[in-house]
């Protein structure tokens, strides 16, 4: 499953900065996920719970997600994807193929399907706090 892999790359990765920095222990994690990256939240902070190492034991880990910014390749006008005013069904599918977006969304100014998502996809480490 997808968020498990993503899961180990977050651990992964923040046991390196760790080690680098010569933390003890971690402390505080922020991860940031792209609103139109296909993953489920709850699989991912089971996942995420259940690989903390031991330098990550008491860590809290923060997850939050990034509203998906869009450029229209015709007129170079940027806008915030805004799921909220989307119909359910048609969220939900784009949540599970992104590339389905370019059916539904349209350039609010001059009304052309094709975009460029500049962000809002992905998975990344914000930031994270530790004790030395
Ligand atoms: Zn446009």
């Amino acid at each position: 499953m997808h968020e498990w892999t993503l899961a180990e790359a977050v651990i992964s990765t923040v046991s390196q900065i760790a080690e680098k920095e010569g933390l003890k222990e971690v402390a505080e994690v922020e991860i940031k996920v792209g609103e139109l990256q296909q993953i489920e939240l709850d699989i991912l902070e089971f996942a995420l719970s259940q690989l903390k190492t031991l330098k990550l034991k008491n860590a809290k880990i923060n997850i939050q997600t990034v509203k998906a910014e869009l450029k229209c390749r015709v007129c170079g006008h940027k806008w915030l994807f805004e799921k909220e005013k989307m119909t359910e069904e048609i969220a939900e599918a784009i949540h599970f193929v992104p590339e389905i977006a370019h059916t539904y969304i349209k350039c609010p100014k001059c009304g052309s399907p094709d975009f460029e998502i500049l962000q809002g996809r992905g998975i990344w480490l914000e930031s994270m706090k530790g004790v030395k």
